[in-house]
């Protein structure tokens, strides 16, 4: 089909994600993704500052992951989990137990990041159910937080920035703490804490969890905050007899410096959830782990059975390119090259120069540039297009997560983009 063609079908069609029908923001056809270039139909050249948002870790075609998901297409590419298991699926759940902390023991496979948080959510009510605690239902977290778009995980996104406004009759009733004032950095996590014990004193009998991004709170706001909070949140989730789960769907596989955020505090969760980057970005595929404690609960007591069973669970696919991405990982010494990202990222801080500029913020592979106002979504990502990058800023956050094998030069072409545009911005104030 023409170029041309395909491309009026989107207009007709599509409704892209968080976005009108017809957005004012423009829609860029892609006709080949490699390393990290994304070339558009009209023949320019991107290089990818998002990674696919955090998922493209060994950038596009990987030659590895191409081989990995070759192969198992010639096996078989799908087949129903229930009654049924396959080689791709063990493999990697070996492999997720073997490189997540030791009480982490049980993997449960799912299609998405939203749905691993479901699962999530679910996990920690029958765990609770289980031991004669139906009352134990709700959820706390901090504001600020982003955990997916379906109804469970939406109920856990921060209030405001996750519409909840919107959706108030069916949303189900969590309890926010205020947003954590501590930084990555700091020692002193007093406050915080204290905002923690007083819900807890409050509510813990109805609560099951406390669900929560370590370290970075990425689509709420892309904030990094303290190992010392998630120390003492353990030890208070403990006192007040509640779970802790922890979202590293857009943390794991190395993206914060650490292969997990959760290895800077030491902290286990009792739930993990497991996303985004798992399958280097080349199929969806998300896993919720957890300990003996709670799977041997849920499964030795009424109604013995894990009440979740989406129809594309650990889809074989997904799960030799997943298993492919996280050897690759490991071969491509990830952490060398997330060190290399982040020393190349620190150059941003040169747009602490502008006027516009709130903050600059760099965590491994992630580099954020907060503004004092929102973007202009349309206007700023046209700008980056001209400057040969993309860039998907949104409100106040402009941010790069590239993939791990970016090279220096690349990496600089895009901070200075971001330079360019921002103070070009800030000339037009
Ligand atoms: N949790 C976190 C921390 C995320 O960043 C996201 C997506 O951005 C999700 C959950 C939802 O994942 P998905 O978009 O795959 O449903």
């Amino acid at each position: 089909m023409p170029q041309q063609s395909w491309i009026e079908l989107d207009d007709q069609y599509i409704w892209h994600p968080y976005s009108a029908r017809h957005s004012p923001s423009p829609i860029y056809p892609i006709v080949k993704a490699k390393g990290v270039t994304l070339t558009l139909a009209d023949g320019r050249e991107l290089i990818d500052g998002m990674a696919s948002w955090w998922c493209a870790i060994h950038g596009y075609q990987h030659p590895t992951l191409n081989q990995a998901l070759i192969s198992q297409v010639t096996q078989f590419s799908h087949i129903m989990f229930g009654g049924l298991t396959h080689e791709p699926a063990c493999l990697l759940a070996e492999k997720l137990i073997s490189i997540t902390p030791q009480p982490l023991q049980h993997v449960f496979f799912v299609d998405s990041g939203s749905v691993a948080v479901e699962a999530a959510m679910k996990m920690a009510i029958q765990y609770w159910f289980a031991q004669q605690q139906p009352q134990k239902q709700r959820f706390i977290t901090v504001r600020g937080g982003y955990h997916g778009d379906t109804l469970g995980a939406m109920s856990v996104c921060d209030p405001y920035t996750g519409m909840h406004r919107l959706f108030n009759q069916i949303l189900a009733s969590q309890i926010f703490v205020d947003p954590l004032q501590s930084v990555f950095t700091d020692q002193d996590v007093d406050i915080d804490i204290q905002n923690m014990r007083e819900t807890l004193i409050q509510h813990h009998k109805s609560v099951s969890a406390v669900i929560i991004e370590p370290i970075v709170q990425g689509a709420g706001g892309m904030r990094f905050y303290s190992s010392e909070y998630l120390r003492q949140l353990r030890l208070l989730c403990d006192e007040f007899n509640v779970l802790l789960i922890f979202d590293e769907i857009a943390t794991g596989f190395g993206r914060t410096g650490k292969l997990f955020a959760m290895e800077y505090p030491a902290v286990c969760p009792d739930i993990c959830c497991l996303g985004k980057s798992l399958t280097g970005g080349y199929l969806t595929l998300a896993a919720t782990l957890t300990t003996d404690d709670i799977a041997n609960t849920i499964s030795e007591n009424q109604p013995h059975t894990f009440m979740h069973g989406p129809t594309f669970m650990a889809n074989p696919l997904a799960c030799a390119t997943a298993l492919a991405s996280i050897d690759l990982l490991f071969a491509n010494d990830w952490q060398n090259q997330v060190q290399q990202i982040e020393k190349g990222l620190k150059a941003l801080f040169i747009c602490n120069t502008l006027d516009i500029v709130k903050e600059v913020r760099v965590l491994g592979a992630i580099g954020v540039v907060e503004l004092k106002q929102p973007v202009e979504l349309a206007q700023i990502q046209d700008l980056f297009v001209q400057q040969g990058v993309w860039i998907r800023p949104f409100g106040c956050l402009v941010y790069i997560m590239p993939p791990y094998i970016i090279q220096p030069k690349e990496l600089n072409i895009l901070i200075e983009a971001i330079y360019r545009v921002l103070d070009e911005m800030t000339l037009s104030k």
